[in-house]
């Protein structure tokens, strides 16, 4: 966004909702509450004598559901593989037994009606996760809620026509949405989503970001706080909520959102230039990934490759693990899509608190950790679990073929685990010979510079690696001690902090010695105040999410490398963050009177 575009004000009397932001974008509408509370039941004691029709009356409803959502899968087209996995997820999760069996056995037991016992079913799966502290698994737990949700709606003989039947535009408001409900939805009639539930990775964020559809989720008590027909103000960029603006909120928010519009119009216009400064410097500004879904935003914002695809995702969003040929043909799909340009695949990065709940109990599993953030974490537990990393090489090697294929290693603290890798990877390259299997046999073999030790051995390493990636994200949390997810030192975390960029310099320099490229894959890279500053440090490659390519794209288009490396040269001089943004303040307006005017919001805030 501009850092000259102006936002309305909040008036303090106003009903201001506060949650996340699920899909960015503004809409004044009306809304429709769609409302779900499966558990508010009553509770019945059964006659000995019905307890069988009981039993047969809920094993009817499940199989109801059963169906209901085989009919919606064969709705869905076979391109969008999210929906169907969320879908298939779905229907295994309608064939479980902690719930079938579970409400089963309770309904016998204590000769209870189906929907008290399936409500103390859903409140048991609730309690356990509860004690889940990764966001993503917490958010399946809406996926549990819904499946049983429309068990009791066969249960009560209630039919769920209300999304189906929207006939003209609005706002949908409920506790959480699925694949299910927005295929039911008219797409023409939906503007936007607020939810209960949910937070940056739950599905309403996942499809409202792919339909392109502002969202706020994670708002408390929405439901409740609002009732079909009232008129809310959905502020997708800052995740507020205005319940019943003023004329006057609304005429700001309409301005607002012409604002947008117009920027949004004039930054497509960088999409097919080239990535180049006045003078002719080319950096390459490519995307990060996550779900193979967001490749069309990838191409649609004019990605010149794939800098980082976090390939954990394909690990934990199904319910098992993905196989070799599973990883083989999504890398496949993604490397094809993408030819010729580079596409650069992350091995497993996980640990630490990054999936950690979702590793409990599985296969992948290791004892809980004293201090996660320094323990098992990214190529550490990859080599740990050799099996693992061996399939997931090998996946990507047999890929390699398809396209222009970078390997990536996380998070590499020493030489001997870039060793590791690498003869693990000639041992695979010797089998898939003799298997008579094609691969690129000069596959470039990247590392992470993230952590301290990998910057001071970054000329040792250079030499081994292909490129170097610098993942600034952990780089500023292990260089400054600052845990990256807590919220109590949030404040201290300090991107232009002079020692993180003296860090990255230095692996600029290491890298550039040796002949290697050096990229950013970490948020700095696609914001930009920190884009200019790490232009003027020398990196080859700015890596971001897609949707950031074309304002990075523009800055770059007004930059010439005398003025990058100048700024570079000054911060490099700072003694601290504060003065490194002071200094921004003075420089970023001169150089780019378009981007910053004459205030520099984005510097000091
Ligand atoms: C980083 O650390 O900057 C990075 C890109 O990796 P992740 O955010 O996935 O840890
Ligand atoms: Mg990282």
């Amino acid at each position: 966004m501009s850092t000259n575009l102006h936002r309305p004000s909040s008036d303090p009397d106003q009903q201001i909702l506060y949650g996340l932001v699920g899909s960015p974008g503004i809409v004044i509408g009306q809304v429709v509450v769609i409302s779900r509370h499966p558990e508010q039941t009553q509770r019945h004691t059964l006659p000995n004598d019905q307890v069988a029709a009981e039993l047969l009356r809920f094993q009817e409803a499940v199989a109801r559901v059963e169906n209901e959502l085989i009919a919606l899968r064969s709705q869905f087209s076979t391109d969008l593989a999210e929906a169907l996995s969320i879908l298939d997820s779905h229907l295994l999760m309608v064939r479980d037994t902690v719930i079938l069996d579970g409400t089963l056995t309770l309904i016998k037991q204590k000769r209870i009606n189906a929907e008290w016992a399936l409500s103390r079913i859903l409140a048991e799966i609730r309690d356990k996760f509860e004690h889940i502290r990764d966001p993503y698994i917490k958010d399946r737990f809406s996926d549990i809620q819904y499946v049983v949700s429309r068990i009791f709606n066969q249960l009560s003989g209630r039919q769920e026509d209300l999304l189906g039947a929207l006939d003209e535009p609005v706002i949908v408001v409920s506790d959480d949405f699925s694949p299910e409900d927005t295929i039911r939805m008219p797409a023409k009639n939906i503007l936007g989503f607020l939810t209960e539930k949910g937070g940056i990775t739950s599905h309403t964020s996942i499809v409202a970001r792919s339909l392109d559809l502002p969202a706020v989720v994670g708002l408390e008590k929405v439901t409740s706080r609002c009732v079909t027909g009232d008129t809310v103000i959905l502020d997708g960029f800052s995740g507020r909520v205005y319940l019943s603006p003023t004329l006057d909120q609304q005429t700001q928010y309409l301005e607002y959102k012409r604002q947008h519009r117009v920027f949004s119009d004039e930054l497509a216009g960088y999409i097919h230039r080239t990535s180049e400064t006045v003078d002719g410097l080319q950096v390459r500004l490519s995307a990060n990934i996550e779900v193979l879904e967001e490749l069309k935003t990838v191409q649609k914002y004019g990605a010149e490759g794939i800098g980082l695809f976090r390939s954990e995702f394909d690990f934990f969003q199904y319910k098992d693990p993905p196989d070799e040929q599973q990883l083989y043909k999504h890398y496949s799909e993604v490397l094809v899509r993408l030819a010729p340009a580079p596409v650069t695949i992350r091995t497993l990065d996980v640990g630490g608190d990054k999936f950690a709940s979702r590793l409990t109990g599985s296969d992948l599993h290791f004892e809980c950790e004293r201090n996660p953030a320094l323990g098992l974490r990214s190529i550490r537990f990859s080599l740990k679990k050799p099996d693992l990393l061996k399939m997931q090489l090998r996946a990507m090697l047999r890929a390699s073929v398809h396209g222009r294929l970078r390997i990536l290693l996380p998070m590499i603290s020493s030489f001997d685990e870039l060793r590791k890798v690498r003869k693990m990877l000639s041992n695979i390259m010797e089998d898939l010979d003799a298997a008579g299997i094609a691969f690129e046999q000069n596959v470039e073999v990247g590392i992470m510079i993230e952590v301290p030790s990998a910057v001071v051995m970054a000329d040792t390493l250079a030499a081994e690696a292909d490129f170097f990636s610098i993942g600034t994200n952990d780089l500023i949390q292990y260089s400054l001690a600052i845990d990256r997810a807590n919220e109590y030192v949030a404040h201290m975390y300090e991107p232009l902090h002079p020692a993180v960029l003296r860090l990255i310099k230095q692996t600029v320099d290491a890298g550039h010695n040796q002949g290697i490229e050096v990229a950013i894959c970490g948020e700095m890279a696609g914001d930009v105040v920190t884009a200019p500053v790490l232009l003027g440090l020398g990196v080859d490659e700015l890596s971001m999410r897609p949707s950031a390519i074309p304002h990075v794209k523009r800055l770059l288009r007004h930059s010439c490398s005398r003025q990058l490396q100048e700024i570079g040269r000054q911060v490099l001089k700072c003694a601290d963050g504060v003065d490194v943004r002071n200094l921004l303040t003075r420089y970023l307006p001169t150089y780019y009177p378009e981007e910053f005017g004459n205030q520099c919001r984005n510097v000091t805030s």
